[in-house]
């Protein structure tokens, strides 16, 4: 557990509006989806698109495991966070009952998967051709995740758990 939640030292707000919190899943959710479309025609086994499925259960995996190793030792297990997943962590799991180091390096997903997709997907590209609209969904996908730094910064700004999440955007 983290030690800001054990000794109550925690400077943040409370508890998130469910406007924002919407808002917040809304965005990962569109960057999650369109990544399932960048990976779609890349690597395709008979009809089935064989990344795309990778990345579905790859999604679904870490996100719950998240939930467990991270949110389950977080300040907002059981309260709305900026991303609700606080309340989820607490309908699938106990509280503390993560590995906060298993945790840490399960928030690879945010940092990789981004450009890592990006790159193949601009590299396919060109390569094989794509149509137009494969590039109108590239740019959105790159747009969606540059919008996520200025968001997460307003977010960890408030937030109780700013200077000790390993993910923080405002950690002193
Ligand atoms: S603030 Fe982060 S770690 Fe804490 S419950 Fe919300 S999503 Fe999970």
């Amino acid at each position: 557990m983290y030690e800001c939640y054990q000794e109550k030292i925690c400077d943040g707000k409370e508890t998130f509006p469910i406007s924002w919190i919407i808002l917040e899943n809304t965005l990962y959710l569109a960057i999650w989806i369109l990544a399932a479309f960048l990976l779609w025609p890349i690597w395709e086994i008979g009809r089935i698109p064989v990344l795309t499925v990778i990345w579905v259960l790859s999604v679904l995996i870490i996100q719950v495991l998240l939930k467990k190793h991270n949110c389950s030792g977080c300040y907002y297990f059981d309260k709305l966070c900026h991303l609700g997943w606080g309340k989820i962590s607490s309908l699938l799991f106990k509280q503390d009952s993560g590995d906060p180091e298993i945790g840490k390096k399960l928030t690879l997903f945010y940092i990789v998967p981004p450009p890592a997709i990006s790159i193949l997907s601009l590299t396919c590209g060109i390569l094989n051709h794509y149509s137009w609209s494969y590039w109108i969904i590239l740019i959105f996908y790159v747009g969606l995740n540059a919008d996520v730094f200025p968001v997460r910064k307003k977010g960890c700004g408030i937030c109780a758990m700013k200077n000790v999440c390993p993910g923080s955007a405002v950690k002193k």
